[in-house]
């Protein structure tokens, strides 16, 4: 950590939780940090250029993703060190949730230490609008983010099964059938709730056996689209 003579000047990183699909779920205070802010680190520019035109929020954007570089963490650095305020979003719900941010946040922490504040603007995640309408047993559950596409996805799924507490994962549409074909083989006795297009027009959640939901996708394609936060618990 460098020792910082100057630290008054520094600008805030603001870590601002946007929408999961309903343009109308941003906060008054993430707008209000949108306008004063001097730049609004986007996951996809374009992406959440729709949202901000909606709002009419017109503060310059540049991209902060998976695959930003030191380079890029640097200039962010700069800007912060010349006392601009920065906003972090990703393209929807909670920044660092399943989402980038981190390396972005260790890297300033190990620049500035405390000096630098990063101020969470709280609003959606899908984790908690799906926990908010599918209760799980004790009000205890793990968050595992996605369910790891190959290695050790047999074992994250067989670990579910030894938990005390719920499960709650993301998954998506080109893997929702497959998990639900896993949970039958590996935890056929679970009981399993699919938060399917939260927000949205299409909004549902679908409850049962693994073996009875991998049945109703089958019957109907149409609901293996969209998005997924899948809550399986004991039954
Ligand atoms: N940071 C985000 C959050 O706080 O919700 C999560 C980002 S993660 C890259 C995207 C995954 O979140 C999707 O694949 C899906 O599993 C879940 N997700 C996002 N929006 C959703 C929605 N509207 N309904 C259900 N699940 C959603």
């Amino acid at each position: 950590m460098k020792t910082r003579e100057h630290n008054s000047t520094l600008g805030t990183l603001y870590v601002v939780a946007t929408p999961i699909g309903n343009l109308e779920d941003i906060t008054l205070r993430a707008l209000r940090v949108f306008k004063e802010v001097s730049l609004i680190l986007c996951e996809d520019t374009r992406h959440s250029r729709v949202l901000l035109s909606h709002h009419g929020i017109s503060t310059k954007t540049e991209s902060y993703h998976a695959r930003s570089n030191d380079a890029k963490m640097k200039g962010i650095a700069h800007r912060l060190e010349q006392g601009e305020d920065v906003a972090l979003i990703s393209d929807a719900g909670t920044p660092l949730v399943s989402d980038p941010g981190s390396p972005l946040l260790s890297y300033l922490k190990k620049e500035f230490g405390d000096d630098l504040t990063i101020v969470a603007i709280p609003g959606p995640s899908a984790l908690t609008a799906a926990l908010s309408i599918v209760p799980v047993p004790s009000g205890r559950f793990s968050f595992i983010g996605f369910v790891p596409h190959k290695k050790g996805r047999q074992t994250a799924i067989k670990a579910m099964r030894e938990a005390e507490d719920s499960t709650v994962c993301y998954e998506s549409s080109h893997r929702i059938v497959k998990l639900l074909a896993e949970l039958t083989e590996w935890y056929p006795e679970a009981h399993v709730s699919i938060a399917r297009e939260l927000t949205k027009q299409f909004e549902e959640v679908l409850s049962g056996s693994p073996a009875e939901l991998a049945a109703l996708l089958a019957a109907k394609p149409e609901k293996q689209k969209g998005e997924f936060v899948v809550i399986v618990s004991k039954k």
